[in-house]
């Protein structure tokens, strides 16, 4: 309490005189520099020829971890932060390898995230003091509960429309789950439940308790019960299904490692709907006007678009994502379409909720229309435990088709005549609300989706007597096999 008393009368003081104070902090920042540099690199020399340099080299470090440690407790966002995290030695930012090489330590993000606060504070305190250039839009209201509005900057030039929030809280800091971005933590489902599953969520996993083992505790820590150990739901394991060697899901230290994916089996034994493989006439897409759109925001808004996506037999889904300067990433956007109705996702504000995804992404029956899932797959899982059983690529098929160009716009064009403008590929998916101009982009983005399917499908049904024999498994595109029901390489019937 005196400690906390003392350093606010020392920021008072700090603050009152305030030039002052931070010439005389620049001007020690310089002596320290200064003399550190003429200490030269063998410090260790120099500890061993006077007693005394080292012990105020020992009293110095001591000084300057505590200063530092002070400065995270100041800085961290929640008191969980700053006690999870106080650095306990300098090894713990940066440690020197053998050849002499320095490689970060265990607590070097502490740093780099202190950094990024302080410096997303400057810029949101500045952004305040600043007067609002005419130009910019302001924000009035935010779906996932930011105390401020975020300032959204809009640059127009010929060829890019860079939409950004200027002092855009960070969403991040909403979500119930911690955003985890050490690499040594394991690979977690995000799921207890399996929406049709043909094996258990755990099937693989050794079927013995793990027992003391750090693979035993960390599957504990996850909620996973092991057969054998008086767990509730025994599993039903087939017989002669491969069981993961518990040796497998742990290094050689005895760390876990990522848990196998859930639905591994459902997508390695993934069989198409026969009616895939049945030419069809492409059925237009709704006229953009007439077609119900909603925003879909809340869990009510939810479930009533999960009740409209269970007749579906086949859906078009996109996702927005932002990573600039974040180093794994979020997922912003969901925009899915059916037939007949289009939804954007607010994938910020139901992020915990979207799991429930699952009853029909996971449905074999249903197919999935992407346009280059490599990355959106990915962001389901890790986001929400969302997971595709039933893939179609747009994108993997117009190179099937040998089609000029890949990308969705030329799609777009040639089977719709609809010039899509992509500026909007960049822009900052975290603002909300969403203007106008950016929810259209979205929308695109699938709207038309399913009908460029139809075209795509019936192309390739035409096609495939050309095709027979022809290995049309791209490497390199893990997805690829999805396309026609999970084959490589394309049969005579
Ligand atoms: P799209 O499938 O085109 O809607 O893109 C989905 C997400 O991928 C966007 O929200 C961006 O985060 C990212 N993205 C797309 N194109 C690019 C690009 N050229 N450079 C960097 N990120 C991109
Ligand atoms: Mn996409
Ligand atoms: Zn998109």
């Amino acid at each position: 309490m005196a400690d906390s008393n003392k350093n606010n009368g020392g920021v008072r003081q700090f603050v009152d005189n305030f030039d002052a104070s931070i010439a005389a902090a620049f001007g020690a920042l310089v002596k320290a520099t200064k003399a550190a540099g003429r200490l030269g690199d063998d410090i260790a020399f120099h500890r061993t020829l006077d007693e005394s340099v080292d012990t105020r080299l020992a009293q110095a470090s001591q000084r300057t971890l505590s200063m530092a440690n002070q400065l995270w407790t100041t800085i961290s966002r929640t008191p969980a932060d700053a006690s999870a995290s106080a650095i306990s030695s300098a090894d713990d930012i940066a440690q020197q390898t053998a050849a002499g090489t320095w490689t970060s330590g265990p607590q070097f993000s502490l740093v780099t995230d202190a950094v990024d606060t302080l410096l997303e504070r400057i810029d949101m305190g500045l952004d305040a003091v600043s007067k609002t250039p005419a130009h910019h839009l302001r924000s009035t209201q935010s779906a996932v509960g930011m105390q401020s509005a975020a300032v959204v900057t809009s640059v127009a030039r010929s060829d890019v429309r860079v939409v950004h929030a200027q002092n855009m809280p960070r969403p991040q800091l909403q979500f119930k789950d911690q955003v985890d971005n050490s690499p040594s933590t394991p690979f977690a489902w995000r799921i207890r439940a399996k929406p049709h599953a043909r094996v258990p969520l755990d099937y693989g996993l050794p079927s013995a308790q793990v027992a003391g083992s750090t693979l035993g505790q960390h599957l504990q820590t996850l909620g996973i019960s092991r057969p054998g150990s008086g767990a509730a739901t025994p599993v039903q394991r087939r017989s002669g299904s491969p069981e993961i060697n518990a040796s497998q899901l742990a290094d050689a230290l005895g760390h876990a490692v990522a848990l196998p994916h859930p639905y591994e089996y459902e997508i390695t034994h993934y069989e198409a709907p026969s009616r895939l493989f049945e030419e069809a006439p492409a059925q237009e897409p709704g006229a953009w006007d007439a077609t119900p759109f909603a925003f879909v925001d809340t869990e009510a808004a939810l479930g009533a678009m999960l009740s409209h996506l269970a007749g579906a037999p086949e859906i078009a889904i996109d996702l927005e994502h932002h990573n600039f300067r974040s180093f794994q990433g979020f997922t912003c956007l969901i925009q899915i379409s059916t037939r007949t109705h289009d939804f954007v996702v607010d994938a910020l504000a139901l992020r915990d909720s979207l799991h429930r995804l699952n009853n029909v992404t996971a449905d074999p029956q249903v197919i999935k229309v992407f346009h280059g899932a490599e990355s959106d797959i990915v962001w389901l899982q890790r986001d929400f435990g969302v997971y595709v059983v039933g893939l179609f690529d747009t994108y993997h098929a117009s190179h099937v088709l040998n089609m000029e160009h890949h990308s969705l716009a030329h799609l777009l064009h040639v089977f719709c005549a609809y010039d899509a403008d992509k500026k909007y590929q960049l822009a900052d998916w975290r603002i909300r609300p969403i203007p106008a101009e950016m929810m259209r982009y979205a929308r695109a983005d699938t709207h038309f989706l399913l009908y460029i399917f139809d075209r795509m499908r019936n192309d390739l049904m035409k096609r495939g007597t050309q095709l027979v024999g022809e290995d049309v498994a791209t490497p390199g595109l893990p997805h690829f096999g999805m396309l026609a029901g999970g084959i490589d390489r394309v049969q005579s019937a």
